[in-house]
């Protein structure tokens, strides 16, 4: 599929507001400031699909962008801004187990981390809960342009060896400053959009 298609469908506060729940679509989750809206960025070739680095505290919403008929990327809100009062983590964590669970268009999950640090409290949060909905995980470790060619495949290495065990779960590197790993991560979405 062609991802350079992509482009801004609509924004839903809640499940409710989602389109209709037909079709197939990914989404993108990932702790905040991991990378997630400069690698929605790179892989549709826009500088301005997925807007980077927002401001703490703003409303979160789940954004829709249509690459083609029935096939959507969705962006979910980035999760653990410090700043944001314990009502509004309480309220994204309602949405978002809202979504996941009850979303019979999601067909893959994207999460996306630090390569500096990976597996967070989130992280585990999000594998637990894709393995035991059976649904595909795809982890990009980001930013690998900060490590050294050969730091960036031990941390991937490392991380395929602890998530063997899980037959779909997958992991790969990723820089949106380099482009590195959008064939890849394209290829995979591929795999889930055409399955
Ligand atoms: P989001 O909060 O997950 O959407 O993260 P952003 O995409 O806004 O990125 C957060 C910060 O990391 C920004 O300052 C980006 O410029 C930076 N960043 C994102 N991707 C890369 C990358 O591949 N390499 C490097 N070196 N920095 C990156």
């Amino acid at each position: 599929l062609n991802y350079r298609q992509a482009s801004f469908y609509k924004s839903a506060a809640k499940l409710s507001q989602c389109p209709e729940n037909e079709g197939r679509e990914v989404a993108f989750a990932g702790r905040s400031n991991a990378g997630k809206s400069s690698a929605l960025n790179t892989l549709t070739g826009s500088n301005k699909l997925a807007r980077t680095s927002k401001t703490p505290g703003r409303t979160q919403l789940i954004n829709f962008f249509d690459v083609q008929d029935g096939v959507f990327l969705v962006d979910l809100p980035g999760y653990g801004y410090a700043k944001v009062p314990e009502a509004m983590k309480k309220e994204w964590q309602h949405h978002m187990t809202d979504y996941l669970e009850r979303r019979e268009a999601l067909v893959g999950l994207v999460l996306l981390m630090d390569i500096r640090h990976p597996m967070k409290e989130f992280d585990q949060m999000m594998l637990n809960w894709s393995v035991s909905a059976n649904l595909p995980l795809h982890i990009l470790l980001t930013k690998a342009d900060k490590l050294k060619q050969g730091a960036a495949k031990q941390e991937l290495n490392k991380l395929k060896q602890d998530l063997a065990r899980f037959p779909l779960v997958s992991v790969q590197l990723f820089s949106s400053l380099k482009k590195t790993g959008v064939d890849q991560l394209s290829m995979k979405l591929d795999e889930w959009f055409l399955a």
